[in-house]
């Protein structure tokens, strides 16, 4: 798997973003934070993170990538589509489902927060906030499984965190960190995440770590926010036996009320500076290009 698209040597770094809205400063910061890391003589991709059809738009894919290529960033070799890359990440889903590493589950969100809420034992929240499934239907028996999906019951695909766990052994998972070395990681705080549901057909995270591995990234970059949930996909590379990259997390940027930047709150987009005769080496500026590297 790690070889199929492009086996490399080097430093290999990615920025991917997902084109959900128009491009801000926080996108150029990360982008350029990326492709210095694989400066001199590495190689910098760029991937599309549209595996989300609802919010994905291919405007803002057309944009995303005349805007980056407008404030001055390079990158090697073509572009990855992750929605073009459904069949694999189904292959994955498929050994996850033959070796009993991933369930079918029926919960609805608000039957998840009642059954979160009466569960008072458990922990209630994932270190990214969501809330930690209890794990209701995992014990279902496999006819009752086959009973409700032949019935036509939307439902998610899990990964059983505890098996997996077990499945890949004694001692702590840990990530490197490339500026401040090994950091125990610990999947079981995000409870049995979904990797796939009706909607959207592969996660985020398994998505994330087939591509990463699949392009031989050997360093990922990416913002702070994105720290804690690298504990779940340092698990499914050792359950896939995907190559482990290094990772380095940079502040998300702010704006003057110290909120981060975000596409739904309207931050400044790249295509407005530029339509207001901002210059590609003053939004740069802006973006901090050239800071978070040192910070
Ligand atoms: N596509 C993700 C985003 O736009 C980032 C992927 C990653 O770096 O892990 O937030």
């Amino acid at each position: 798997m790690a070889s199929e698209l492009c086996p490399s040597r080097g430093v290999v770094t990615r920025f991917a973003p997902s084109p959900t809205g128009p491009l801000h400063l926080g996108h150029v910061a990360a982008g350029f934070f990326a492709a210095r890391h694989a400066a001199p003589s590495g190689r910098f991709l760029l991937r599309i993170e549209d595996i989300d059809m609802r919010r994905c738009r291919q405007q803002f894919i057309d944009e995303t990538l005349e805007d980056l290529a407008w404030a001055g960033l390079h990158w090697s070799g073509a572009v990855i589509r992750q929605s073009g890359r459904m069949g694999l990440y189904r292959e994955t889903l498929e050994v996850l489902t033959d070796r009993d590493l991933v369930y079918p589950c029926f919960c609805t969100r608000s039957e998840i927060a009642r059954e979160v809420a009466e569960a008072a034992s458990a922990p209630h929240h994932a270190p990214d906030g969501s809330l930690v499934y209890p794990g209701t239907c995992r014990s279902l028996d496999a006819a009752t499984r086959v009973r409700r999906i032949a019935a036509g019951e939307p439902y998610a695909l899990r990964l059983d965190v505890r098996r997996a766990m077990a499945e890949i052994g004694d001692g702590p998972l840990t990530f490197r960190e490339a500026d401040r070395g090994d950091v125990v990681c610990d999947p079981l705080a995000f409870g049995d995440v979904v990797l796939a549901r009706r909607d959207i057909p592969a996660s985020y995270n398994l998505c994330v770590t087939q591509d990463d591995a699949a392009q031989g990234i050997t360093l990922v970059t990416r913002g702070e926010d994105l720290r804690d949930v690298t504990a779940i996909h340092r698990l499914l590379q050792e359950l896939m036996g995907w190559p482990a990259p290094d990772y380095m997390f940079h502040p998300l940027l702010c704006d003057a009320m110290g909120r981060r930047l975000s596409k739904r709150d309207g931050a400044l987009s790249i295509r407005a500076m530029r339509e207001a005769g901002m210059t590609a080496g003053a939004v740069r500026a802006a973006a901090g290009v050239g800071l978070l590297s040192e910070g």
